[in-house]
């Protein structure tokens, strides 16, 4: 699978027409997803127990999506491959009074992973230019001027050694529809159902324009954004899947060397 074609190109324009949420490139079938799935699964325990090992590089995954587009799907199926030792799952809700005292990074600046780790951001700092300019919670003076401050911030991770890629599960109204409908009918789905999601799906043309242009402005060489065709949830995975190994395969990991002269070592009885 050509994962490029999910990228955002640096300083290039994005048109929510060019990118079909119902789209299966490179994978008809829920059926032929599965061995490479399974074989990127595979992939991915092995490079980060690479990057574990060397401790030199981190890397931090960025998840964005309307609601129900599959954040918490995503984190299980694919997420789930890696050693949970070496992973640090941050969901970022509503500011609490204390993080509001500052800017909005600081909040973001403390989760990131530390090398040799994976860092997950279930939801990230782009809520502070997107539900933030939707919803009104802060003028235009201020959110208008995050664009910069992201792309900065990112280029410092970036230049500390961690690797950066930032996924938009892309889905469609119509399936939001559905997957909502079904968090309402079913028992097991209830506990997700947040009547708060109504209102931001009736305001889904102007998240769409906010993710546009976060999407365009902060897609960097440092830190791309990919566009993920999400509403078949098997594609989905597969894709992710693919974007991350081909992340980490391009990070020059390796298990660092063992000691000088290992192979002499004996094994003492225990004492
Ligand atoms: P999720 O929908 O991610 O499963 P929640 O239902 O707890 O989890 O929703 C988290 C909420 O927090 C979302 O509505 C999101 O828009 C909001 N949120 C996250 N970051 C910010 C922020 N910086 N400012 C305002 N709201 C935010």
């Amino acid at each position: 699978m050509n994962v490029e074609r999910f990228c955002i190109k640096p300083g290039s324009r994005l048109d929510w027409k060019d990118h079909d949420p119902d789209a299966t490139p490179g994978c008809k079938s829920k059926a032929a997803a599965a061995k490479p799935l399974l074989a990127n699964l595979e992939r991915l325990l092995e490079l980060q127990e690479q990057l574990f090992a060397q401790s030199e590089r981190a890397l931090l995954i960025v998840l964005q999506g309307m609601d129900t587009s599959g954040k918490d799907g995503v984190i299980e199926h694919v997420m789930g491959a890696f050693n949970p030792q070496g992973v640090k799952i941050t969901s970022f809700k509503v500011p609490t009074p204390e993080e509001l005292t500052h800017d909005f990074l600081w909040r973001v600046h403390k989760a990131t992973p530390g090398r040799g780790m994976v860092g997950i951001f279930n939801r990230s700092h782009y809520e502070d230019v997107l539900v933030v300019r939707v919803a009104g919670l802060a003028p235009k003076a201020v959110w208008s001027t995050r664009y910069a401050h992201i792309n900065a911030f990112e280029k410092l991770l970036a230049d500390s050694g961690v690797a950066i890629v930032k996924i938009f599960l892309h889905i469609s109204p119509e399936e939001q529809a559905e997957r909502l409908t079904a968090r309402r009918d079913t028992p097991e789905k209830q506990w997700k159902f947040s009547p708060g999601d109504l209102k931001v799906r009736t305001q889904w043309s102007a998240y769409m324009k906010a993710y546009q242009d976060a999407l365009e402005r902060c897609s960097t060489g440092w830190a791309p954004w990919y566009v993920v065709p999400s509403n078949k949830k098997w594609y989905r995975n597969l894709a992710i899947s693919e974007i991350l190994v081909d992340t980490m395969s391009r990070l020059g990991l390796a298990y660092p060397p063992p000691v000088e002269g290992i192979a002499s070592y004996e094994i003492p009885p225990a004492g």
